[in-house]
C-alpha cells in the first residue's frame, strides 16, 4: 500500500492486453460499473461488453471489454475478457457492419436458438465498440490517454 495503488492485468485468450499499476481500475459489470481501488473488498464479477477504465493521476486509459470477470483482491484486479481493444484502435465501420450482420441473423426466423444466443452477444459486442468510438474517437488524446 505503501504507494496506493493496485496492480491490474487485463487478459484475454491471447495476450496479456495490460499489465501495471494504476490508482483505479472502473469496469462495467451486469449491476453497473464498478470502481476498484486499493483496498477494494476481495470479490469476483461478471462483466458485460462497455468500457474498462484505468485512472493513474489524471490519465485516463479506456478500453473495450467483451463479456468475462473480474476478480479482485486487496491491491490487485485480473480482467478476464473474451476481447479488448483501445478505444481509439477500435475499428467503427468494423463494428457498424458486425452489428447489422449479428441483427440480421437476430431476427432471422431461420435461426435456431444457439445462434440466436450468439447472435445477441454480437450485438451487445458490436453496440459496446460503437458507443465506446463515438465517444472518444472525436476527442483529442496521446495515444490511449484521454
Ligand atoms: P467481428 O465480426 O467484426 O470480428 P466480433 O464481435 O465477432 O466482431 P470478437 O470475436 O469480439 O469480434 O473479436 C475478435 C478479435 O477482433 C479480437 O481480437 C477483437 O479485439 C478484434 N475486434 C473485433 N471487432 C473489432 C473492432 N470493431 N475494432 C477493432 N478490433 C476488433
Amino acid at each position: 500500500m505503501a504507494d496506493h495503488k493496485i496492480h491490474a492485468e487485463i487478459v484475454t485468450p491471447y495476450e496479456v492486453f495490460f499489465d501495471d499499476m494504476v490508482d483505479m481500475v472502473i469496469v462495467s459489470s451486469k449491476e453497473g460499473e464498478i470502481g476498484i481501488q486499493p483496498g477494494y473488498t476481495p470479490m469476483m464479477a461478471a462483466l458485460t461488453p462497455g468500457e474498462i477504465r484505468l485512472k493513474t493521476g489524471d490519465k485516463v486509459m479506456v478500453a473495450s471489454g467483451t463479456n468475462g470477470y473480474a476478480e479482485v483482491g486487496r491491491d490487485m484486479v485480473i480482467v478476464v475478457v473474451n476481447a479488448a481493444e483501445w478505444a481509439e484502435e477500435i475499428d467503427l465501420p468494423r463494428a457498424e457492419k458486425a452489428l447489422a450482420r449479428a441483427d440480421k441473423r437476430f431476427h432471422d426466423p431461420e435461426t435456431d436458438p444457439q445462434e440466436r444466443n450468439h447472435a445477441r452477444h454480437g450485438i451487445e459486442r458490436a453496440k459496446a465498440r460503437i458507443k465506446i468510438a463515438k465517444k472518444y474517437q472525436d476527442k483529442s488524446y496521446s495515444g490511449s490517454s484521454f
